[in-house]
């Protein structure tokens, strides 16, 4: 990073640490979202210790120590409930404007949610919904993302492999100076950043073709510990003690750039393969990446979905069905997660 970009983004978090605690001793955050729901996105959860070494993916990655506060914080300010009750509520006007509600959400269904984060939610009694990509579930397969960037990362360690990944990155027109960047660097936040960079360049293509990249780079790398998704035991366990699950596809594939009939295939597929289960459904879909357009949209209604959630900010109230199917969602980053001050300020910019 420029050191102008660095002492900016400190100034600018101080910033907003200011404003927050302002916010705070105001007492402004306990008006906020009165009659209104948020809904919190979460991805993985890992204790501290096991992501010290880094991981490539780290921007999805919050310390259990720091959910565990987030739950607690969650827990006094806010009535926590399921899309379930959400949509129950709504239906039967049994909310309350002088209540404040939050749905918490999980995406893609990573087995660290079933060690770390499901204890946590079983000791403060919490409800939350995992949106699973069936596709995964109970198999070696890996996201794309995640064997891309493990890849990248260990180029880091091993420079002498740049010839190695740049055959395998051959038929992607990607700026082989950025790979040349990676070989050898040893600031993990540096690698991070350009690790980002090459996979959020690369979500555009083909998902065949980069499930095949991924595959191509592990196994040329040699890379053997990649990240999970649970199975099927681990979710059953988890639905037994109130946790709902809902589909994110079959495949995480971006679906606006599938064809229509693959893009309902994955919509209803991953739909069906949830409700054949005897396992807590949530009628609500998650579109991976939170993207998509009114296609999406209207294929996802005929599924028989009663929303979908997406990756804008904002918060919702009982009372509005016109974003029933573009749910605002708040991303809870890792450095959101660790600092209550940056909690706070990121759920009151939520405001409708
Ligand atoms: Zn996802």
């Amino acid at each position: 990073m420029k050191t102008d970009e660095f002492y900016f983004k400190i100034i600018k978090q101080n910033v907003k640490k200011i404003l927050s605690s302002t916010l705070s001793i105001a007492g402004f955050y306990k008006h906020l979202h009165m009659g209104e729901v948020i809904i919190l996105m979460y991805h993985r959860v890992l204790p501290k210790k096991q992501f010290a070494s880094g991981n490539s993916q780290a921007n999805i990655i919050v310390s259990a120590e720091s959910f565990e506060e987030n739950i607690r914080y969650l827990k006094k300010q806010y009535k926590i409930i399921s899309f379930n009750d959400f949509f129950d509520m709504k239906k039967q006007h049994t909310w309350s404007k002088k209540e404040r509600y939050a749905i918490l959400t999980f995406d893609d269904g990573w087995e660290d949610n079933y060690y770390f984060a499901f204890p946590i939610l079983k000791r403060y009694h919490v409800k939350a919904t995992i949106f699973i990509a069936t596709g995964y579930i109970g198999t070696d397969r890996h996201f794309f993302f995640e064997g891309i960037g493990e890849s990248l990362l260990n180029l880091c360690s091993h420079p002498e492999k740049l010839t190695l990944m740049k055959d395998c990155f051959q038929e992607f027109d990607l700026n082989a100076s950025q790979l040349k960047l990676l070989a050898g660097e040893s600031n993990l936040y540096r690698a991070s950043r350009i690790i980002n960079g090459v996979i959020h360049t690369l979500k555009t293509k083909s998902p065949h073709l980069l499930e095949q990249l991924s595959k191509q780079c592990t196994t040329s790398m040699h890379i053997s510990h990649l990240s999970r998704t649970m199975n099927w035991e681990q979710i059953g366990e988890m639905s037994n003690s109130g946790i709902d699950f809902g589909a994110h596809t079959i495949n995480h594939y971006i679906l606006p750039e599938l064809s229509l009939t693959e893009a309902e295939n994955e919509i209803n597929m991953s739909k069906k393969d949830i409700d054949n289960r005897s396992i807590n459904t949530a009628p609500v879909f998650s579109y991976p990446n939170g993207s998509y357009n009114n296609d999406i949209i209207n294929l996802t209604k005929k599924a028989g979905y009663k929303g979908a959630v997406a990756v804008n900010p904002g918060s919702i109230t009982f009372m509005n069905d016109s974003s029933l199917f573009e749910l605002p969602r708040i991303n809870i980053l890792p450095h959101i997660a660790d600092s209550k001050k940056l909690f706070q300020f990121k759920l009151f910019k939520a405001k409708v």
